[in-house]
């Protein structure tokens, strides 16, 4: 019985969500991917599984781990700008390295949600280790202000695990987000294994939000 019976056909294919790896560049006390060491996505299988999909689908979601430090990120987000693919990028990022060579190329992103998961350096330092507060804070109002002038609406979120340590912490993490020039948010709480998680979308104005 020949296999090509089984070959998929991707041509509807429009949404792809990619784990790029666990690997990551700073240390959260609630990390739960501590203790997994899956390796590297080779270049060569990047290459071979995921570069193909990118000319026909609409979206790439890129999770990890921290997709900033991850070479798999990096090709895919490389082979977007080069090749003027429509495709766009959302992700999950701690802030650390988002940094110009990330959003130079603004319009290549759709969704972007910062792990920030903290209300002031003080707390931030004491439940994240190896990352600097003040440098997150700063690249993402950075991305904020270059998203203001994109040619499509960007869903930029910021998100914090809540947990027994930093559960007093919510309303200045929701007033640090408002001093960040944001005009409208929302909120909502989400049940994670044993945590909460809260995302605020940010944005400017209502046609970033909607
Ligand atoms: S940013 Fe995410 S992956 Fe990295 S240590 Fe924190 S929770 Fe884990």
């Amino acid at each position: 019985m020949s296999l090509q019976k089984y070959k998929c056909d991707f041509s509807d294919l429009k949404f792809v969500q990619y784990p790029v790896g666990t690997q990551c560049n700073i240390c959260c006390s609630f990390c739960g991917q501590k203790k997994i060491t899956y390796p590297l996505h080779s270049i060569e299988s990047i290459r071979g599984k995921v570069i193909p999909l990118l000319p026909s689908i609409d979206k790439i979601f890129l999770c990890g781990g921290e997709p900033t430090i991850l070479n798999s990120a990096i090709l895919i987000r490389d082979t977007i700008i080069k090749s003027k693919y429509k495709c766009k990028i959302g992700m999950n990022t701690n802030g650390l390295m988002f940094c110009d060579e990330w959003t130079d190329n603004i319009n290549i992103f759709y969704h972007v949600s910062f792990s920030l998961n903290a209300s002031n350096e003080a707390r931030y330092n004491k439940i994240i280790a190896k990352s600097d507060f003040n440098k997150v804070v700063s690249n993402i109002d950075k991305f904020c202000k270059k998203a203001n002038g994109c040619e499509s609406p960007i869903d930029i979120r910021a998100t914090m695990v809540v947990t027994a340590d930093t559960v007093f912490d919510i309303y200045d993490f929701v007033n640090l987000y408002m001093s960040l020039v944001y005009i409208m948010f929302f909120l909502f709480l989400s049940m994670a294994t044993d945590s909460l998680v809260l995302s605020m979308p940010l944005a400017r104005n209502k046609k970033q939000l909607y």
